[in-house]
């Protein structure tokens, strides 16, 4: 879209960073000031609203008046028009963060099986949630707070090796509302993190931004967002209605302490949230007994905190809140199989079991398996042995394709059971690095036999991603769905894209959801 539009007054585009439905980031060139700068492009064309430019600029005032060491500092709000173009894009100078975002280190921790280190977790929600405090104290509300909007500075003086985390986007979501009709597509785009306040469009405050980060904390600690459907709909319904799996019957290490905290940063009723980032920083930070850092400073002036692993905290097992339980044991009793293994070794006085506390756990266990209403456990007759590979599937570059991108997926499968009535199978290529849309397939079968060539999906000119999961699921065959729908039982066979040194994979049958999170998670 601006592949021509190579220079903005003092400013030499020089990479595109990210492009998106509603814009593009470059890293740009400053001539003048001789520095490297990040260009947000909001690629819209100015409506003919003679409002429009005060308004634009009213709220970029807005945001350039944040100052906070934890809010990407915008320098500068300004209009370009192409040569010859009636389109007038707005775009937005900020300081160039050098560094991952936080939904990278999601994947490279939790996703495999890794918890992050406590003093880490309360390192990002203190610095994160000081910078929200702070806007929000200005007036200020963010609307899109994700993983992907909180950069990991490793230039930042004194960073941990993580990186600094940043927040970036303030205001974006509330710009693009001025600036275009794009605003539709914004808020939908990445409904995943959504406050239901705001799924229903009524007036959402500071609080929807904490119910956000609560939605990322839940993530940071099972690895998985709490609802994710086919469609933005059910997804903003599930915000609005659905009661969310406890973190803890999800990754077995979090405590009951630590489960309700997440809880209750995304309690539907904002009432019943935390009122504030700090209070849940601080109940983050007593529940993973890590010392807090001080609040207002950046890490620059820090001594840095003890790192403590979380799992020197966690206990080594506890019984997951049943809805049908008595009160709980007071003691930890099943050596719940963990479900995301320990980095570490557990407390050897925590994981020694009597035989009848092993008894009453199973009992425990299994009255929570009938009664459970989370999905997680439960297990529909997935019979076939997870050894033993329904076929496979094989990469291919097609003559468009650019040297060592793979555009094209052959899918052979054998003897496939018919789905339930009025459901279809879906083939999909979930890389968990990337919201929303993923390419998928309806998947034709012949008695059971699927042969399906020449696959392709728009906008993926490369399907071979490492670290990305084919997934084939059952589908209703009504709805139109963009993502591989959550429910563990419709998550039906897989095959891991581990490494991209081969294009060929096995795909297996998904294994119960009790035992694995590889359909879920990739991990
Ligand atoms: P999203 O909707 O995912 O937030 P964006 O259009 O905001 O999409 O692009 C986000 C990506 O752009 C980030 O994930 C990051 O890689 C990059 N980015 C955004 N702001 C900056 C910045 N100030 N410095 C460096 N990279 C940035
Ligand atoms: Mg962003």
């Amino acid at each position: 879209m601006c592949a021509t539009l190579r220079r903005l007054g003092k400013y030499e585009l020089q990479e595109r960073l990210a492009s998106g439905g509603t814009g593009e980031v470059w890293k740009a060139f400053d001539t003048q000031l001789q520095r490297y700068v990040a260009i947000k492009l909001l690629l819209s064309t100015v409506q003919h609203d003679p409002d429009f430019v005060e308004r634009f600029q009213r709220e970029a005032r807005l945001i350039a008046a944040l100052r906070h060491p934890n809010i990407v500092p915008v320098h500068d709000f300004a209009f370009a028009r192409e040569e010859g173009s009636t389109i007038t894009t707005a775009y937005m100078v900020m300081a160039y963060v050098q560094g991952q975002t936080l939904a990278d280190y999601i994947r490279q921790t939790i996703r495999r099986g890794q918890l992050p280190p406590a003093a880490d977790l309360v390192y990002i929600f203190a610095r994160i949630g000081s910078a929200l405090d702070y806007a929000h104290q200005q007036g200020m509300i963010h609307r899109d707070i994700k993983p992907a909007n909180i950069l990991l500075d490793q230039q930042f003086p004194g960073a941990r090796p993580m990186g600094e985390p940043i927040l970036t986007d303030f205001g974006i979501a509330r710009l693009k509302s001025v600036s275009s009709a794009t605003v539709v597509g914004a808020v939908l785009g990445t409904p995943l993190y959504i406050a239901p306040e705001q799924a229903q469009g009524r007036d959402s405050d500071r609080r929807s931004d904490l119910y956000s980060l609560g939605i990322v904390l839940y993530e940071i600690l099972t690895g998985v967002t709490p609802f994710r459907a086919d469609t933005p709909l059910v997804l903003m319904m599930q915000h609005l209605q659905a009661v969310p799996t406890p973190p803890a019957l999800i990754n077995p290490s979090i405590t009951p302490k630590l489960s309700g905290i997440v809880l209750k940063s995304i309690a539907k009723n904002p009432d019943e949230r935390f009122q504030s980032a700090q209070e849940l920083t601080v109940a983050l930070a007593n529940a993973l007994n890590v010392p807090l850092p001080p609040v207002g400073v950046a890490s620059v002036h820090l001594t840095p905190p003890k790192a403590v692993n979380p799992f020197d905290t966690l206990p080594a097992a506890y019984i997951p809140p049943s809805p049908i339980s008595s009160p709980a044991p007071a003691t930890p009793a099943i050596p719940a199989a963990p479900v995301i293994p320990p980095s570490k070794k557990v407390d050897k006085r925590n994981s020694r079991v009597t035989t009848r506390t092993l008894v009453l756990s199973g009992l425990l266990l299994l009255l929570l398996i009938a009664g459970s209403v989370s999905a997680f456990f439960v297990f529909k007759g997935k019979t076939t042995p997870p050894t033993t590979s329904v076929g496979q599937i094989r990469f291919f570059g097609s003559v468009q394709a650019r040297a060592g991108s793979y555009d094209s997926l052959q899918i052979t499968l054998h003897n496939l059971p018919t789905p339930a009535a009025n459901h279809i199978y879906y083939a999909w290529v979930d890389n968990p690095g990337i919201e929303g849309e993923q390419p998928h397939w309806k998947m034709s079968d012949q008695n059971g036999n699927v042969q399906m060539t020449n696959l392709t999906y728009p906008g993926y000119p490369n399907l071979l991603i490492a670290n990305s999961l084919f997934l084939i699921t059952e589908e209703q065959n009504t709805g139109n769905p963009i993502v591989p729908y959550t429910d563990p039982n419709a998550r039906r066979y897989y095959a891991k894209i581990s490494s991209t040194s081969t294009t060929v994979f096995a795909v297996f049958p998904c294994p119960p959801s009790s035992s694995s999170l590889v359909c879920i998670t990739g991990v």
